[in-house]
């Protein structure tokens, strides 16, 4: 009989992401890397340098950080490789008190050979690794060829992306995520340039074509061509700055194409397809992307917010702008299926250009707890 323990499991390789700022810092990364070395089931492959970094999201006036990554082969499965990193946390006398507080030592599964899960306990890969150049320099070290199974690039061309001499970064969400309001948060805080949405995103098709009975402007696809080239036109590669500080723009051309297939005259129409392709051509797409997602009782609150009480206020104007100012669940409706095929296109797209590297989701049911993320993720590109 084959006892199960001595049946030999396969070793997969996975990517660890480590950081200290308070105690002896050096001390604990060293401990816990040796930890790990002994552990029964791990070999370690790499160890990065150690390198020292300013603290990124979590309560002010911290310590910096020291980090550095490790690369190990292991016969654990993911969630066991998670209870091994959270025991060498608790044996180095790891609290946690606050969200991304000071720590002796925490340590992060970034990647599991081409893994990907996301239950409530863990997360694979590990979801603000994309952005964070405390955690791509030492990893790119040791693994630059290791490819990112989300991204489809590998951990070299994700630091190279958010080094990108001018980066565009895109809040990308439908009318009602809060989109521009995200936005707004993340260029005060990075003094970066900001581009707000040049015109309402033209819904999926219906309010579009009716509209366009009375327009003098075309057919629905010269239309939508018209939407298309405003978006475009603050986007130009020609007129990109070239100066050191990023751009953020609250949307994201490809959602009108999203917008567009969701209408079968218009998604059947070879002629859209072909004058979209070669206006989106000559604009620069966005190397980040923070996905906001709302949920249905978020919304319904927020239209009725705009219908009723707040004529005069700034805030989900991009609801006004685009007419979904009834209650009814039609619209409602309408607003989710297409934050449900704009995410598909982001995360599934096999189009390279199309698709950006570093794509961050955000729930942005609460704006305050979701602008802190945003920033969090894109503070930590620099
Ligand atoms: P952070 O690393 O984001 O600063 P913590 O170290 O306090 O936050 O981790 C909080 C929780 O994150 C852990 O208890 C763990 O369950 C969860 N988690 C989810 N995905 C991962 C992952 N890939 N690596 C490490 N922890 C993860
Ligand atoms: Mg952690």
């Amino acid at each position: 009989m084959v006892l199960e323990s001595n049946r030999s499991r396969k070793t997969a390789r996975c990517l660890i992401g480590c950081g200290a700022n308070i105690g002896a810092r050096r001390q604990q990364l060293d401990q816990a890397i040796d930890m790990l070395r002994f552990m029964p089931g791990v070999q370690i492959l790499r160890v990065s340098q150690f390198l020292e970094t300013r603290p990124v999201g979590g309560p002010p006036g911290q310590p910096p950080y020291l980090n550095a990554a490790c690369l190990i082969e292991t016969t654990f499965e993911p969630i066991e490789v998670l209870d091994m990193l959270l025991a060498v946390e608790n044996a180095l006398q790891r609290s946690r008190e606050t969200r991304w507080g000071p720590r002796t030592i925490d340590l992060d599964l970034l990647l599991y050979e081409d893994c990907v899960l996301a239950t409530d306990r863990l997360q694979v890969p590990h979801p603000r690794m994309s952005t964070r150049r405390f955690v791509l320099e030492p990893a790119a070290e040791i693994a630059s060829g290791l490819l990112h199974p989300l991204a489809q690039c590998t951990i070299g061309e994700l630091l190279e992306n958010i080094l990108e001499p001018h980066l565009h970064i895109a809040v990308v969400g439908i009318p009602g995520s809060g989109a521009p309001e995200i936005a707004d948060a993340i260029a005060d805080v990075t003094l970066s340039r900001l581009i707000h949405s040049p015109a309402p995103l033209p819904l999926n098709g219906s309010d579009f074509l009716c509209d366009n009975k009375i327009s003098p402007r075309g057919s629905p696809t010269e239309q939508l061509l018209h939407v298309t080239q405003e978006y475009a036109t603050p986007l130009l590669e020609s007129q990109w700055p070239n100066d050191p500080h990023g751009t953020v723009t609250d949307y994201w051309i490809e959602a009108i194409r999203v917008a567009a297939e969701l209408n079968t005259e218009i998604k059947a129409s070879g002629e859209f397809k072909e004058a979209f392709a070669s206006i989106i051509q000559k604009t620069v797409p966005p190397h980040v992307v923070l996905l906001l997602n709302v949920n249905r009782q978020t919304l319904s609150e927020r239209v009725a917010y705009r219908s009723h009480a707040a004529q005069q206020s700034d805030i989900f104007s991009d609801l006004v702008a685009v007419q979904a100012m009834t209650t009814t669940d039609q619209s409602i409706t309408t607003l989710l299926t297409l934050q449900e095929h704009l995410a598909e296109r982001l995360l599934k797209t096999q189009d390279n250009r199309s698709r950006p590297k570093a794509i961050i989701e955000i729930k942005s049911d609460d704006l305050g707890k979701a602008a802190l993320d945003a920033v969090a993720a894109i503070e930590g590109i620099s």
